[in-house]
């Protein structure tokens, strides 16, 4: 360009002495002004007609760079509750931006979503209301499982009228914290709810045994006797698909083998890793980097075919919860898994405002285990399937299969995605109204 504007002028000066006439001060203006827009014009033609323009150098690799490409970055979020229904868009959002394609939102109380000390068990009923009606308006990319309180009764009826109106499983409640009085969540759940192994609850175990109906049963194995209580239960009720969240609560040496003798005794038991609020995030992570990291790693490798990936989030109205807040925030907990280094910076990240900043060492999974957590787990769990079962025609064809199936073999998708796909997509009456509403 600098070259042209020279040349320009060069050739004007040389045409005004030819002609040998003086030049005056008007002229030389006049001159100076034709000269100025013939190299605007010169450079706005170069601009626009260049064909060869400057290689754009390559982008970085961004730091955080998954170890595979899409599609295979396709995950289901097994684990989190939501009470408003003007947070739904903004939660699809932060989870969409990341690949995270459906969200399972369990049923919850009141106490999940204020703050301690856990009160009652209540409003229960509302927010499986809402539950269900944002998997209908969602298209699914809401997952409901509802709860029920075993103090109430016609709980069967109820199970069945929710399953009915669009619910994928159910939710139990035994709840997190210590029984013991004075501890930290003294009143927890389990102290309004009391025992679940009780006989009266026997008919909702029994139909979900039988129906292949997924439950969601927070339990903290860390209390012996919540242990001992769902360990009778899976005595007898020994083919229950039960997903217990966060490891049972068990993370460290002497507690990690609770959830490893469930997961070993029962087949139909899985888990995910969600930490729930912040702090238990923080403190699970800087483990993770320091002295727990072999110790995980060894857990995923040897339960990679039980393990789902979650959140526990708990998008409330809180100010701090922004979209961007709670991509970051999921955005670690796939960092931790798919990295040997990655670096987190979410301000604000407590609710005492404490910022969550570090360079931390992740579990480096590989791309098999990563699918598995990811999504191959989630469509087992959500079939209905113990993890050593296989997907097959028998569940293919179960449900509103036939539609699906004609649908599914004219498409082109790979021939062992689309088994998984069907798969779930029947096990759970994913078509509905002969749409071709998709999980992922
Ligand atoms: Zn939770």
């Amino acid at each position: 360009m600098t070259e042209k504007k020279a040349t320009n002028k060069k050739n004007y000066n040389h045409k005004a002495q030819k002609k040998g006439r003086p030049v005056n001060k008007v002229n030389i203006i006049l001159v100076f002004l034709i000269i100025i827009s013939l190299v605007i014009l010169g450079s706005l033609y170069f601009e626009f007609n260049s064909n060869d323009p400057e290689p754009e150098p390559e982008p970085p690799i961004p730091q955080n760079q998954p170890p595979f490409p899409l599609p295979t970055q396709r995950i289901i979020n097994t684990h989190d509750h939501i009470d408003f229904m003007d947070m739904l868009e903004k939660w699809l959002s932060s989870q969409r931006q990341c690949n995270v394609s459906a969200t399972i939102m369990v049923g919850s109380p009141n106490s999940t979503f204020w703050s301690q000390p856990k009160g009652p068990f209540t409003h229960y009923l509302e927010n499986n209301e809402l539950l269900l009606d944002m998997a209908q308006m969602t298209n699914g990319e809401i997952i409901a499982f509802p709860t029920i309180n075993p103090n109430d009764e016609n709980n069967l009826e109820r199970l069945k009228d929710y399953l009915a109106r669009g619910a994928r499983g159910l939710n139990l409640w035994t709840g997190h914290h210590g029984v013991l009085e004075g501890s930290w969540g003294a009143l927890s759940l389990y102290d309004w709810l009391g025992p679940l192994n009780r006989t009266d609850m026997y008919p909702i175990y029994e139909y979900c045994q039988k129906n292949r109906i997924p439950v969601i049963w927070s339990n903290n194995l860390g209390i012996w006797e919540i242990r001992e209580y769902l360990w009778s239960i899976l005595e007898r009720f020994p083919d229950m698909i039960i997903k217990i969240p966060h490891f049972g609560i068990c993370f460290q040496d002497y507690n990690l083998p609770f959830i490893e003798q469930f997961l070993d005794n029962y087949t139909g038991v899985y888990t995910c890793f969600s930490w729930g609020h912040p702090e238990f995030v923080m403190e699970k992570f800087e483990n993770i980097s320091t002295v727990r990291n072999e110790a995980i790693s060894e857990f995923f490798e040897k339960y990679q075919d039980r393990i789902m990936f979650g959140t526990d989030i708990v998008p409330t109205i809180n100010k701090r919860k922004t979209v961007e807040w709670m991509r970051k925030h999921t955005q670690v907990y796939k960092d931790v898994l798919e990295n040997e280094n990655y670096h987190v910076e979410i301000l604000n990240f407590t609710p005492d405002g404490i910022d969550f900043i570090a360079d931390y060492r992740g579990l480096n999974l590989s791309k098999d285990i990563l699918e598995k957590v990811y999504y191959k787990n989630a469509i087992k769990f959500l079939s209905g399937l113990a993890w050593n079962e296989e997907l097959n025609e028998t569940i293919i064809t179960r449900g509103d299969g036939e539609a699906l199936k004609d649908a599914w073999e004219n498409s082109d998708i790979h021939i062992e995605e689309k088994r998984i796909r069907k798969a779930y997509c029947v096990g759970n009456h994913w078509w509905e109204g002969g749409t071709t509403t998709v999980l992922i």
